[in-house]
């Protein structure tokens, strides 16, 4: 599949239609449908979209997301499809509304082709954790694509989407995207609304973009941000303003910090040498590094996850049995219809994380576990604030490993949630951050670098975001 921009540009030429390519990629879905990289493809409502998207560019009225077509993540609600979150609790759940992200980007004229594979409710880092069987990474179809987004990466990967929205609690868009060599974005907690988007972690979850490139990441983002009263925790500040300003920090002297050698020593050879490479590619460009004091690193990961489960032990309730969702027979049980619907609706990591989080939030134990992660992602907090009132951003990679093979982490979940380890961070903080193609490595698989800005300078990062990925290309 072209760019976005190339697309657009040959239908605003009138040498093909949205339409026609509507039809084209919705085939090509069908036909790599082997990928299991989508539960639901939009096969009646993509083609009518792609048609209004025609007339409206032949009337002369073209809308900023005309022609783009877009993959969501299966836990955006959508009221023409079914939305499932990967799970047999929700296997027919059709919502009753939009999720504002969603028809933010139908008003600007996006064309959404389907609903992608993820990991049950977001929670898993390699899209084995989903009730539709697990989606494949598309160079070797034995390694995992990453996760909890694998579909929506997938799609972008192999051409089935320009961009897709995913969601993003502790790296669930830039981890998928390192893992398949495309761009990643998780925005500062607060500017994509969350209306729509199932909960997982509420205080963490955002809406997040992965696209081939930059400019496309910038449309897609300047079309779903700005506020939104129908989710509370959405910032009161405008729309953002990014592919304008993608040039910005083109040519300034950037200051740029690194990680300590104790805390990246612990990457893969594989991703240390990009890792260096790159770090030469940005030195020979005049880029000033400083390296980065960071507290508790140890505590990142312990943290986030004491923190999310908490969260989505709660979140995870009302799925009863009654009110909406799975529900289980009772014929030749002596069980309740709650225990019955909630045992075999939900899969086994989602069952881990809600006993993990009544077991942190419990009255003997508040103090001990949740309390203290409280406590710590404060510090997490105010470490990046001393890191950026030093530098202008954080370089780092974004995996500690490339893709692995599927199977190699399912029965050992602290080696899966290590994979967060560079990632869940940013998430705690709410501060920006994004996911790069960096370069290949030497087992053949794509390498991922993040960049890390301060709260809401969202623009900078792209900018800067830009610079970088033509400098490593
Ligand atoms: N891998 C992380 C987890 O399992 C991240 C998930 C996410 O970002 N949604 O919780």
């Amino acid at each position: 599949m072209r760019t976005y921009v190339d697309t657009i540009d040959s239908v605003l030429k009138g040498d093909t239609t949205i339409a026609a390519i509507t039809d084209s990629t919705l085939k090509k879905i069908e036909d790599q449908s082997n990928l299991n990289h989508f539960i639901t493809v939009a096969t009646d409502s993509a083609p009518i979209a792609a048609q209004q998207a025609d007339k409206r560019i032949s009337a002369g009225e073209k809308l900023p997301l005309d022609g783009m077509l877009i993959a969501l993540k299966d836990n955006l609600c959508t009221k023409s499809m079914r939305t499932t979150c990967a799970s047999k609790m929700l296997g027919n759940y059709r919502p009753v509304y939009d999720a504002t992200a969603v028809s933010r980007l139908m008003d600007n004229g996006a064309v959404i082709v389907g609903k992608t594979n993820l990991d049950e409710f977001a929670m898993g880092s390699s899209g084995e954790n989903s009730a539709f069987g697990r989606t494949l990474h598309p160079l070797d179809n034995a390694y995992v694509p990453g996760g909890s987004s694998s579909g929506s990466a997938v799609a972008v990967t192999v051409g089935h989407a320009h961009a897709a929205l995913g969601s993003e609690t502790g790296g669930s868009v830039r981890q998928p995207a390192a893992f398949c060599g495309i761009v990643g974005y998780k925005p500062s907690y607060g500017r994509i609304s969350r209306y729509g988007l199932v909960a997982f972690a509420s205080s963490i979850d955002q809406i997040g973009v992965f696209a081939k490139d930059i400019p496309t990441t910038a449309a897609l983002l300047d079309a779903i941000t700005g506020n939104d009263p129908y989710d509370s925790t959405s910032a009161e500040i405008p729309p953002m303003n990014s592919l304008a300003k993608l040039h910005e920090y083109a040519n300034t002297p950037l200051t740029i910090a690194i990680l300590p050698d104790n805390i990246i020593k612990d990457c893969s050879q594989e991703v240390l040498e990009v890792y260096n490479k790159c770090l030469n590619t940005l030195r020979a460009e005049g880029i000033r590094f400083i390296t980065a004091e960071i507290p508790a690193s140890d505590a990142w990961i312990p943290t986030y996850y004491v923190l999310t489960s908490a969260e989505a032990s709660s979140n995870l309730a009302r799925f009863d049995g009654i009110r909406y969702g799975f529900r289980a027979s009772l014929e030749n049980s002596d069980d309740d219809i709650m225990t019955l619907s909630r045992s075999q609706g939900f899969g086994m990591e989602v069952k881990r994380r809600i006993i993990l989080g009544t077991y942190v939030l419990s009255a003997g134990h508040y103090d001990a576990y949740y309390k203290k992660a409280q406590q710590a992602r404060r510090l997490i907090y105010d470490g990046y604030k001393h890191i950026f009132s030093q530098a202008d951003a954080l370089f780092l990679p974004t995996t500690p490993t490339t893709a692995f093979k599927s199977g190699e982490k399912t029965n050992d979940p602290i080696a899966m949630y290590l994979s967060d380890y560079f990632t869940a961070s940013a998430n705690l903080a709410g501060i920006p951050a994004i996911s790069i193609p960096a370069g290949t490595a030497s087992n053949g698989f794509p390498v991922g670098m993040q960049i890390q800005t301060s709260n809401f300078s969202d623009e900078r990062l792209l900018s800067i975001a830009h610079r970088f990925q033509t400098l490593f290309l």
